[in-house]
């Protein structure tokens, strides 16, 4: 066993769920971020336990062949990007890796096809909402950056290389403003001052911007003046919504419930496919645009859809799954726990002249099951869709779903660990892999989107 301080000679030989390197010394594993595999390395232990440990990676050796320089120069302090080290052509091959091993250890798949990653063309620059935190360094001047991997202290970086363009003018308007007019950074410690985080949303395809200041006080000094040097911080994008959120709770969660509208309205629009989509500073709308339309594409593809089809789309948010599959269902039921998105949900079926879905508010394990029971067990689908948050379904979900009889079940997962045992309980009851096919949403990090494409077994 290696202690503390220790310096060991290592080969990275795998990667873990969070994108560290593992390697082995004398048997003892050992965890080192931003090590690549094929790396021998030198590293220091920081953390021991029992049987593995975490280590600092102090020296390159010999760079593995897949190891590139990061792009970003603060790659490795900040929290964004785990595995920017990497080339994009293996973070794509480590992640078809990822979901095929996961679904073989925990899931018990071992006969499916999972097909190469989508990747992206370009895996930079392909956020649309980007979050900067707001505060103060030791010497009290105001930073906008990042958090630092696993802290709450800010890296100042106004740009941000995953980001859109545009941001970077934006970042560097506020911290003007915020000089000029003496407005103050939120101290996290004593929950004081006021510029707690910048929000800023582009729709890629409208060219639409919006930049939403999240403040701890009732109102934003000098608003006017705010406006005005927003509006002329000479991006070549059209400003569309200036908005202030009010958040007065000594909390981690970014956003409080109260918006304020500055200037224009208080929602930008965007298109994913031909699919037209009204955003707030408060709706959940996927990140990454471009590869989202590919991603619902493979969906859509997997659950192939018949004109005469009914389809219940679980984990809806604010509908967009399931107006995708709208266009070719004869009804869409959509199923969201969080009112505010069926609200959106609803609004954007009517944005988009729909009128053969129906969205139900409530816990996915509860609405599906009182629908069941309420239609005395006739309830059917022909395709059910799941995109459930990383803690994956409740398995009494899953077996009204069963027993909803649908002859394709489309699982959409940003979890590979929750999907693979989700999708076993499915394949137990009758249910068989069809297709596999992860999509890159998030160059640079770990994270990865799955789809799996089920069919029922004929009895
Ligand atoms: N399908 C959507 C949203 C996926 S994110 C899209 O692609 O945009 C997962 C969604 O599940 C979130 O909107 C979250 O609010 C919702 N959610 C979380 N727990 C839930 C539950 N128990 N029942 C229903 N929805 C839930």
């Amino acid at each position: 066993m290696l202690k503390k301080d220790d310096q060991v000679t290592i080969e990275i030989e795998d990667i873990g769920t969070d994108g560290a390197g593992i390697g082995k010394a004398d048997g003892y594993t050992l965890f080192v971020k931003d090590a690549v595999i094929g790396d021998i390395i030198k590293a220091k232990v920081i953390k021991a336990k029992k049987t593995y440990g975490y280590a600092r990676l102090m020296e390159i050796i010999t760079p593995s062949k897949d190891r590139v320089e990061p792009v970003c120069p603060v790659a490795r302090q900040c929290g964004g990007c785990q595995i920017q080290q990497m080339s994009y052509s293996a973070q794509l091959k480590y992640k078809q890796k990822l979901v095929r091993d996961n679904l073989a250890r925990i899931g018990g798949i071992t006969d499916c096809e999972v097909l190469p990653v989508i990747g992206m063309e370009n895996p930079f620059n392909y956020r649309n909402k980007a979050q900067y935190p707001v505060g103060r360094n030791k010497d009290g001047k105001v930073v906008i950056g990042f958090y630092a991997g696993r802290t709450h202290s800010i890296i100042p970086q106004t740009d941000c290389l995953i980001q859109h363009e545009c941001n970077k003018q934006i970042v560097e308007t506020v911290l003007e403003f915020m000089k000029k007019y003496k407005v103050t950074a939120y101290d996290e410690k004593k929950n004081k001052g006021i510029v707690r985080h910048i929000l800023t949303r582009v729709g890629k395809t409208t060219g639409e911007v919006m930049v939403c200041l999240i403040i701890n006080a009732k109102k934003l000094p000098y608003p006017e003046e705010f406006v005005e040097m927003i509006r002329n911080c000479g991006i070549n994008l059209e400003i569309k919504s200036i908005t202030v959120n009010i958040n007065r709770e000594k909390t981690n969660v970014i956003l409080g419930e109260k918006i304020e509208t500055l200037y224009g309205h208080s929602y930008i629009e965007d298109y994913i496919g031909d699919i037209k989509y009204r955003i707030s500073p408060l709706s959940f709308y996927q990140v990454n645009p471009e590869q989202t339309k590919k991603l619902y594409q493979t969906a859509l593809e997997f659950a192939d859809i018949k004109e005469s089809e009914v389809v219940w789309d679980l984990y809806c948010g604010i509908g967009t799954i399931s107006l995708f599959m709208a266009q070719t269902a004869a009804k869409v039921c959509g199923v969201e726990i969080v009112p505010q998105a069926i609200e959106d949900a609803k609004q954007n079926a009517e944005l988009n002249h729909m009128t053969n879905t129906e969205f139900f508010v409530g816990a996915a394990e509860d609405v599906v099951p009182t629908q069941y029971e309420k239609s005395g067990g006739k309830l059917r689908a022909d395709v059910v869709t799941i995109d459930p948050p990383r803690k994956g379904c409740d398995e009494k979900l899953l077996e009204t779903v069963v027993k909803m009889a649908p002859s394709r079940i489309v699982y959409v997962s940003c979890d590979p660990g929750t999907l693979a045992r989700d999708v076993k309980v499915l394949v137990e009851r009758g249910y068989e892999v069809k297709r596999v096919r992860a999509c890159d949403m998030f160059g640079g990090s770990f994270h990865v989107e799955t789809v799996v494409g089920l069919q029922r077994k004929s009895m």
